[in-house]
C-alpha cells in the first residue's frame, strides 16, 4: 500500500487537464503549478483570443 500511495504522490497531474504529467515534460504555469507545454500553449492562445485587442 505504501508503494501505491508514494507512486502517485510522485505522480504530478496537469493543472489544465488533470492528467498525469511526466515531471521531464513539464512546465510551470504563471501560477507555479505544473502543465503539460501543449496545454500551455492552448491556454495561452485561448486567453490571447479572450482578450479585448488592444485600443
Ligand atoms: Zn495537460
Amino acid at each position: 500500500m505504501a508503494i501505491v500511495l508514494d507512486f502517485f504522490r510522485k505522480l504530478l497531474l496537469c493543472s489544465i487537464c488533470n492528467k498525469p504529467l511526466d515531471p521531464k515534460i513539464a512546465v510551470t504555469d504563471q501560477n507555479g503549478k505544473p502543465v503539460h507545454e501543449e496545454c500551455w500553449l492552448l491556454r495561452a492562445r485561448l486567453e490571447q483570443v479572450a482578450k479585448p485587442p488592444k485600443a
